[in-house]
Parts: structure tokens; sequence; C-alpha cells
């Protein structure tokens, strides 16, 4: 089963953008993967086919309609659609990898972008969208947030990546940073490679990528190592 993903934007043309390209745009030909921009705007009412209003209560800016989101939102996802209903927004939950993954698993996602102020608190609790942020900043719209997240979950289907064992080692998988990498040339402006990279045993090759890695989050991410968690290794050994 493919992954649908159904984008409601007042900015259609920006889908699927950069993901046409590379291994996304690969999985989308194919068909592992469908993009469905659909236009807010195409559900205003009036002449104008205007989507916001000024906030209650006032304020700066404007504020995207329920009614009019609402309409949209049952029109590209009737009642038994089982594809959960995202909102881009920077009050949402931190998007992680184990809701990529998660997201992957299933059949796509209606996924809501915000502009302006934002979206009235209404339509969100009256469509129980699950609001999504990509991090600590604010972004001008839901756009790039949601091609962020759709990169992130195509990315991870089944068979969109060339090597299966691709992936599983890499940042957040197992909770951690991922280790350092390095290529050839051998001496790159005086710097060489780790010598156990070319040591050829691979036992030693995985403890010192496992240190690295552990190493790198205690260093940079240390939000990531809740609690005392003395020894990762095991989690870092290669699938059989
Ligand atoms: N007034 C809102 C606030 O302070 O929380 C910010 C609105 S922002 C200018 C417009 C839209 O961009 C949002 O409705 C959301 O869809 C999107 N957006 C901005 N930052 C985001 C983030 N960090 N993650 C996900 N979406 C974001």
């Amino acid at each position: 089963m493919s992954f649908r993903a159904t984008v409601l934007t007042l900015y259609p043309e920006m889908f699927p953008g950069h993901l046409g390209q590379s291994l996304a745009g690969r999985a989308l030909e194919r068909g592992d993967a469908a993009i469905e921009p659909v236009n807010i705007r195409d559900f205003a009412t009036d002449r104008h086919r205007s989507v916001d209003d000024t906030p209650a209560g006032g304020g700066a800016g404007m504020v995207l309609r329920p009614d009019i989101l609402a309409t949209a939102i049952d029109a590209v996802s009737p009642v038994g659609d089982p594809r959960p209903r995202l909102l881009m927004s920077p009050r949402g939950r931190p998007l992680t990898q184990a809701r990529v993954r998660a997201l992957a698993e299933g059949p796509g996602a209606v996924i809501v972008c915000g502009r302006f102020e934002g979206v009235d608190q209404r339509v969100i609790d009256a469509r129980d969208l699950e609001e999504v942020s990509i991090g600590d900043y604010v972004l001008s719209g839901g756009e790039p947030a949601a091609l962020i997240l759709l990169d992130a979950v195509i990315r991870v289907l089944p068979g969109v990546m060339g090597n299966a064992q691709s992936g599983t080692h890499e940042s957040f998988e197992d909770g951690l940073l991922e280790h350092p990498h390095y290529t050839r040339p051998q001496l790159f402006e005086g710097r060489a490679i780790p010598e156990v990279l070319t040591s050829g045993n691979h036992k030693a090759i995985e403890d010192w990528r496992a240190a690295q890695s552990l190493a790198l989050t205690r260093a940079r991410r240390p939000d990531l190592l809740p609690g005392d968690k003395p020894d990762r290794t095991a989690a870092r050994q290669p699938a059989k």
C-alpha cells in the first residue's frame, strides 16, 4: 500500500517542490507515495475568495477561518478516512523520528498548512487536528514544514532507500546522534581517517562508532539521554 498525503494549503504550487527530485522524487514517480496539494481558497464562499479574518479580541495579523478550513478538510477526508489529520504548527509536539516512522507505516496523512497568525482553534478541536512542530522557531507558513515532514516520511517508506539497512543506524533511530563518517582520500589537509575504520576489525569499528555516537549525544544533545544509560553499545549492534 502506498503512502498518500493530501496537503491543504494556500500555495499548492509549492508541492512537491524539492521532493520532486532525488530519493522522494523517485518514490513519487514509482507510486510508493503520492502528494496531492489542495488549495484551501477553492472552498471560499465569497467573490473575493477570502479565507481569513481579523483575530477576535484584537491584535495583529489574520486568522484562517474555521468554516472554510472545515469544509476543505471534510471534502478531502470524509468520515472513515483512516489517515491522521496533522496541522503544521510551532505550538505542536516536536516531530520525532519515531513519529516519522509511525506515519510511514500508515496509509498517509491529511496535512493542513497554516498561514498568517494561524488557524481558528475551533477547527483544530472540531476536526481533531494533531499539531506538529518542526522546531522551536517560527516560519511564515506551514508549507516548508509539511515538505520537511513528507521528506522524512517518504525516505523511510519500504523500498525507498536502496540499501535495506541504510537508515536503521541513523541519528535518532536508537535515540542517539549518529557517529561521524569518513571516506577517501585517506589523508585530507593533514587529517587522517581514524585508524580503527581502516583496520578491518568489525567489532572494533562498531565499538568505536557506538562510543563516538554516545560522546556526540552527550556533548550536543544531553536531552536525548534521560536518566542513567551507561552502555548503549548493544543498541548499535548491526542487524543480523
Ligand atoms: N502565531 C503563530 C504562533 O506564534 O504560534 C505562528 C504562525 S506562523 C507565522 C504561520 C504558520 O506557519 C503556522 O500556522 C504554521 O502552519 C506554520 N509554522 C510556523 N512555524 C512552524 C513550525 N516551527 N513548525 C510547523 N509549522 C510552523
